[in-house]
């Protein structure tokens, strides 16, 4: 070993100590005739004091070389520090390392930025440079912590006689709602295989093969555009089981997720998690993924505001509009800028603006103050419980769009005002989600889920005459208001997949094409099964703590689908293109 101990391990049980240690240069204090050094790896940082009056000359003018993250195998030894030069953020802090001998292993170019500092630098150059961007402790703490937890998951998974299975990766097209990455097939002239975007048919066909309890870490591709925190490619923690419901599938993943959060964190996670339907989420919070860290529900007000004596919300109940709200109990915090702000916010999403109350001592403060009978204001202080001091904000229109835009507001009220605990882990499942929604641009339905989830057995009669109003047997599991999983109990049937199918306005020969043998499965003695799959990248941000996906996954790609250390995607040679049968009539972009 060119080692005998790691950076981060020294303490004052070492003293006296002749060690070896192997590392980076993570920064240079030059004093004259002393140098320190803060030697790097995985583990740590140890301080190396190097008196240069008492070494060799030539060692002197090899100390003199080294630069930063040159990488360099020192030996010395260990003293214990003075009192005040200890560093109590260091594992290592109460000693260092006295040089006695040092090699220089490797020298490194003037770096591109400072390590320490790379968050803050252009994403691509970070990522160009991943290689010293991955050596900013941080980000290798995630990378580290991320295999710490999916080993947990393995364990648990194992204890409780789950097979890992791996399903292909050059395969059929899955939908889960985004284009598919394609590969051309060279042996099969002018056919392509499409890359996963979930293992979903492959681990239903595994449940009929029998294999009754499957998990996987699976990678899946979504050609997606990448607006927001999203990756093409990206790992699910996979599931299947046969012969269970809705609450067996529940129960495993709670254990999974406490058995791996407890182990890798030592912190406690409470069992069972609370549940709420999707009309309840969409209702109290305006979203399916409810951030139940603070609270400032949604309130309806159109029963009290009947009568008020506002013709503008009069008239917005008469044409069978509702009016919803918050109570903003901090609502001195919320100056009139920010109400203003909301305002132009609910323009931007098609509304005629805000409704607001302030409630003062004695008066109210509110736009409508003219118009609203002092009965009303009366009545809203009574059932609301409103104290003085409250900003009552509200909206009116159509339920589901006042709702959504509420739920927005309330997310940004409550991280401005600073209402979110982020010191706490909330999970809730979400339940009873529709079986589809209508997709108004495309003029069709769609499936919320994907189309091998499940009607809920008492709704499978209305599919024909109202598919909108049927419910789906799928679950979401939500954490700190971000969607971390999700999954459904799937048709064991083959008949009633095809019938789904045909709602989704596919003809036979489109579905048999497409899925065909996944209902000739279906039809070889299929058992009743379902399951689910997490997100890990997202989770694992979340227990990090961490603001992007892009800090938990070790080679991520940027916003445009963009590898800048590989360079991929890149263009290949006219002789690749012709073994594919493809020939590019545009000039690809360089
Ligand atoms: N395949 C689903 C997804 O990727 C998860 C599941 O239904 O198990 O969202």
């Amino acid at each position: 070993m060119l080692r005998t101990h790691t950076c981060g391990e020294l303490t004052v049980g070492n003293v006296g100590e002749e060690v070896k240690l192997a590392g980076w240069v993570s920064s240079i204090r030059d004093h004259g005739n002393i140098i320190f050094f803060d030697l790097r790896d995985r583990y740590g940082i140890t301080q190396v004091v190097c008196n240069l009056n008492a070494l060799d000359e030539n060692l002197v003018d090899v100390i003199k070389k080294v630069r930063q993250e040159f990488v360099i195998q020192i030996s010395g030894k260990v003293v214990e520090r003075s009192p005040e030069t200890v560093n109590p953020k260091l594992s290592t802090g109460s000693i260092e390392v006295v040089l006695k001998e040092l090699d220089i292993l490797n020298s490194c170019q003037a770096l591109p930025f400072e390590i320490q500092e790379s968050k803050k630098i252009n994403e691509n150059i970070r990522l160009k440079y991943r290689y010293l961007d991955l050596r900013r402790q941080q980000l290798k703490d995630n990378i580290v912590f991320r295999s710490i937890f999916t080993g947990r998951m393995r364990e648990f998974f194992s204890s409780e006689n789950f097979v890992e299975i791996e399903t292909p990766i050059l395969t059929r097209s899955t939908p889960e709602g985004a284009r598919d990455f394609l590969v051309p097939s060279r042996l099969n002239p002018g056919n392509f295989y499409a890359l996963p975007q979930s293992p979903q048919l492959f681990k239903q066909i595994l449940m009929i093969s029998g294999f009754d309890r499957y998990y996987q870490i699976a990678r899946c591709f979504r050609d997606e555009d990448l607006r927001s925190d999203r990756q093409p490619e990206f790992t699910q923690v996979d599931i299947e089981m046969s012969f269970i419901e809705e609450d067996d599938i529940i129960d495993v993943s709670e254990r999974l997720i406490k058995y791996s959060i407890e182990k890798s964190m030592g912190l406690e996670v409470k069992l069972p998690f609370p549940r709420i339907t999707y009309t309840e989420a969409i209702n109290r919070f305006g979203t399916d993924k409810p951030d139940i860290r603070f609270g400032m529900e949604i309130l309806d007000f159109t029963e009290v505001l009947q009568n008020s004596g506002s013709s503008t919300l009069e008239e917005i109940l008469r044409s069978g509009g509702t009016i919803k709200g918050l109570i903003i109990e901090q609502g001195e915090k919320v100056s009139i800028k920010d109400v203003d702000a909301l305002n132009e916010f609910v323009k931007q999403k098609g509304g005629k603006g805000i409704g607001w109350i302030r409630f003062r001592e004695k008066e109210i403060v509110s736009p409508l103050k003219k118009s609203l009978k002092e009965s009303v204001v009366e009545n809203l202080k009574t059932i609301f419980d409103i104290k003085p001091g409250t900003l009552l904000i509200f909206l009116g229109g159509q339920e589901k769009w006042v709702c959504e835009t509420l739920g927005e507001i309330r997310l940004d009220v409550g991280k401005r005002l600073k209402l979110i605990d982020e010191s706490v882990l909330r999970f809730l499942w979400v339940l009873d989600f529709p079986l589809f929604e209508y997709n108004e641009e495309e003029r069709r339905l769609e499936c919320v889920h994907h189309p091998f989830t499940s009607p809920k057995v008492q709704d499978i009669d209305i599919l024909d005459k109202e598919p909108l109003k049927a419910k789906s047997r799928a679950y979401d599991l939500v954490l700190n208001g971000t969607e971390i999983g999700g999954g459904s109990i799937r048709i064991h049937q083959r008949q009633l997949q095809e019938k789904i199918f045909s709602i989704l306005n596919m003809k036979p020969d489109q579905y048999n094409q497409k899925f065909g043998f996944l209902l000739e499965a279906l039809s070889y003695g299929a058992p009743p099964h379902g399951g689910l799959a997490f997100g890990l990248d997202r989770l694992i941000m979340i227990l990090r703590n961490e603001d992007s996906i892009r800090e938990t996954i070790a080679f991520p790609k940027t916003q445009k689908g963009v590898c800048p250390l590989s360079d991929a995607p890149g263009t290949v040679d006219e002789r690749q293109l012709k073994d594919l049968y493809i020939r590019i009539d545009f000039k690809p972009k360089e």
